[in-house]
């Protein structure tokens, strides 16, 4: 670690008795309960003891050295990081939201209810769904739910015999991982050099052991499958229930819907596509969809408009069970819900596109300098495999590393696993075109350097707080606490 630069540890502004906050008078004191003596520390905790202001300037500049999408550019492909409208967060925080607990009255949270089926009633519109379930936590939640609804199904037909589940081997981890934890097998069908599922592979493994087939939309390549409806068709032929990957929605907003291409059921990633920020791994939410006719298997409880008006939550006998504690991430159901108003159906439609066109601006400006092992339209991503000119030794790692120094977050690198130098870069819809004009300059830039200074790439970040931090052993031998920091030295 870069100690010099970070400056001291907040435990190393420390001075006795030094303090920033008084604690309010305990209530309790004259409460006589005994702690067992086994239960008591013998020392006083390691805290701290700093003035407010040199803890306001520590955190302050601290915060400072990173990264986010405030700060800049972030094209992560796979997990879109895009920008999150401010009022968005503004109303997920309001005060209104805060107080509310999940298990007060249906006729004292009505209002929370309203905005729960709205959003829902709008996600089954955007899937081409009957209905939509808010209740799971992320998009891995979401797919979990969406299997137990698929095994309920064939549970309710008897058909009993449904042990498998066909992923593609270009699916998301999450995939095959989710059906694991619901109880099936996995079997893979393989893609085409084109990056698109196998039809010719994916036949002689459909049958009746078979209880879905998952599929990612645009795939993990950015790519639209290009056989869904023969695909959908063989799987039904089979008995078998067609599941869609909606993690990343943001090109096929009101461009084309799953519950058209004939998919059974779908989960969406509001943490991805309807802005609520993700980095650092939450809130989020995986809202699932399903088609006419299987609603009653969505998890318990589910929101319904009454006829008079008036919201309740109902149970079915019939469904998958429960998923959640409650009804999900509100606030990030809020923030969803904030996004798509704000948008509307033609702002939404828009987003769709602008997705795609910014992908394929950037992908067409950069193929020269950059191998694009599949040369098609993509979608809202696309992939490259390192540098064109594989004579330089300069690696996709250098590439991404480099990118830091002239203040640009790297892609995704070393995933899909399809290529060994994958580089896979998602504007997402809401940079300008100056950004990207200037994201497309430095990617060209870093090319160029690679063929005439390459060890100016290799040595790569230069300005960076922390240069070359040794990633094995921050896994290996993590020092997470003052305490480790001070026997370690
Ligand atoms: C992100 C992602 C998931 C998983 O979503 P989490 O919220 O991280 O659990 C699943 N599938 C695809 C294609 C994804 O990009």
């Amino acid at each position: 670690m870069n100690r010099e630069y970070y400056g001291k540890l907040i435990f190393e502004h420390s001075h006795p008795n030094r303090r920033g906050y008084k604690l309010p008078k305990c209530e309790y004191n004259d409460v006589d309960i005994e702690i067992p003596a086994s239960l008591l520390r013998s020392s006083a905790p390691l805290l701290p003891e700093a003035d407010e202001l040199t803890v306001v300037r520590h955190y302050t500049n601290m915060s400072a050295n990173n990264f986010g999408v405030d700060t800049g550019f972030y094209p992560l492909g796979s997990c879109t990081m895009k920008y999150n409208p401010k009022i968005n967060e503004e109303i997920a925080a309001d005060n209104s939201v805060a107080p509310l607990h999940p298990f007060q009255p249906t006729d004292t949270v009505q209002g929370a209810l309203e905005a729960y089926h709205t959003l829902q009633s709008y996600l089954s519109e955007i899937g081409g769904m009957a209905e939509f379930t808010l209740n799971p936590y992320a998009g891995a939640h979401g797919e979990l739910t969406g299997l137990m609804i698929i095994k309920a199904y064939h549970r309710r037909n008897g058909d009993t015999g449904r042990i498998n589940v066909i992923v593609p081997d270009s699916a998301h981890g999450t995939n095959p991982a989710s059906a694991a934890v619901a109880g099936f097998n996995i079997i893979e069908v393989k893609s085409r050099p084109d990056g698109t599922v196998d039809v010719e592979d994916l036949k002689p493994l459909l049958n009746d052991t078979i209880a879905a087939v998952m599929m990612t939309n645009p795939n993990t390549l950015g790519i639209f499958e290009k056989n869904i409806p023969e695909i959908a068709r063989l799987a039904h032929e089979a008995g078998a229930l067609m599941y869609y990957d909606g993690a990343n929605l943001n090109p096929m907003l009101g461009v084309a819907r799953p519950g058209d291409m004939g998919f059974d059921v779908m989960h969406i990633n509001l943490h991805k596509t309807f802005s609520t920020p993700h980095g650092g791994g939450g809130p989020g939410a995986g809202p699932v969809g399903v088609r006419a006719g299987m609603e009653h298997l969505l998890p318990n409880p589910r929101v319904v408009k009454n006829a008079d008006g008036a919201y309740s939550l109902i149970c079915a006998d019939d469904s998958m069970g429960r998923i959640s504690g409650t009804l999900g991430n509100f606030t990030v159901i809020l923030r969803a819900l904030a996004y798509i108003l704000s948008l509307g159906r033609s702002g939404l439609a828009i987003a769709g596109k602008l997705a795609t066109l910014n992908a394929n601006y950037i992908k067409e400006c950069l193929r020269d300098l950059y191998l694009l092992p599949i040369d098609t339209v993509c979608k809202h991503e696309f992939v490259f495999d390192g540098l064109a000119d594989k004579s330089t030794g300069v690696t996709t790692l250098n590439v991404a590393k480099r990118l830091l120094d002239y203040g640009f977050h790297a892609p995704t690198i070393y995933f899909p696993l399809l290529f060994h130098e994958s580089l896979m870069i998602e504007p997402t819809e809401t940079e300008s075109k100056e950004t990207i004009d200037r994201f497309i300059e430095v990617m060209r830039g870093i090319a160029i350097e690679a063929k005439e200074n390459p060890d100016i790439v290799k040595q790569a970040p230069h300005n960076t707080p922390v240069r070359h931090p040794d990633d094995t052993k921050a896994a290996l031998n993590p020092i997470v606490t003052y305490q480790e920091l001070i026997e370690n030295a």
